[in-house]
C-alpha cells in the first residue's frame, strides 16, 4: 500500500501500535517557547491505551477558521473499547457500543473517564452531528475542565473564542472530514469502515 497521509490511509493505520499517528504532543504548540502564560492546573495524563485518529485534516487550513482549526488538532475519534462501554454511565440515555465511534480530547484520554473532566468524550449519532459535538466539546471542555491540555493552549482557545472567531465552522465541512476519515452511520451511531483484507476484524484488537 502506498504510504501516503491520505485520511483514508491514516484511517487504515488506526491502531497498528505504530507511533506514526500520534505519538506524543505532536504539532508546533507543542514545543512553544512561550513561557506558561496561566496558572490553570495542568497534569500529565498517561498515554491512552489505544490510538485515535487525529481529527484535524491537511486541508482544514483552506476551509475553516483558525478556531475551529485549533479545535480540531484537540480532537481524535476512536472506537470504544470495552472499559469505554463500561464506564460511560453520565446519564446516557443510549448505551454506548463497543466498537461504536465517539470523539474525545487527545490530551486526557489516557485517564479513566471520571478523571477527565465534563464534555471529553461525545458519541455524535450521525456524521451531522460530529461539528455540535465538537462545539460542545470546545466550550465546556478544551476551554474548561480538562486538565491535561496545554495551559497556552488553553489560552489559544479561549482568546479565539471570545474575539468570536468561531462563526465561519463550515459545518459540512466536518462532516464530510468524518465520512473521508472513514466513519459511516449505523443504527448503533457511528462506526469505522473496516479496510478491505481485515476480514471484518477489528484492527484495534490485539
Ligand atoms: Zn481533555
Ligand atoms: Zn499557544
Amino acid at each position: 500500500m502506498p504510504n501516503m497521509m491520505s485520511p483514508i490511509s491514516m484511517a487504515q493505520s488506526y491502531g497498528t501500535g505504530g507511533g506514526t499517528n500520534h505519538a506524543g504532543p505532536p504539532d508546533k504548540y507543542a514545543s512553544s517557547s512561550a513561557k506558561p502564560i496561566s496558572n490553570v492546573p495542568h497534569i500529565q495524563a498517561p498515554p491512552p491505551r489505544r490510538a485515535g485518529i487525529t481529527l484535524a485534516l491537511s486541508c482544514d487550513d483552506e476551509q475553516l477558521s483558525e478556531y475551529q482549526m485549533l479545535v480540531r488538532k484537540q480532537l481524535e475519534i476512536f472506537e470504544a473499547q470495552p472499559e469505554d462501554v463500561e464506564s460511560n454511565t453520565q446519564g446516557r440515555k443510549k448505551q454506548v457500543i463497543l466498537g461504536q465511534v465517539g470523539i474525545r480530547c487527545r490530551h486526557c484520554s489516557g485517564l479513566s473517564l471520571r478523571q477527565r473532566g465534563r464534555g471529553a468524550v461525545y458519541y455524535p449519532a450521525r456524521l451531522q452531528g460530529v461539528y455540535q459535538a465538537a462545539q460542545n466539546m470546545a466550550s465546556s471542555h478544551l476551554c474548561e475542565s480538562c486538565q491535561c491540555i496545554p495551559p497556552h493552549l488553553k489560552a489559544d482557545l479561549r482568546n479565539l473564542r471570545d474575539r468570536r472567531d468561531t462563526a465561519s465552522g463550515g459545518k459540512q465541512y466536518w462532516a464530510d472530514g468524518a465520512r473521508a476519515m472513514g466513519l459511516v452511520e449505523s443504527d448503533e451511531g457511528l462506526r469505522l469502515r473496516r479496510p478491505e483484507g481485515t476480514n471484518g476484524q477489528s484492527p484495534t484488537t490485539s
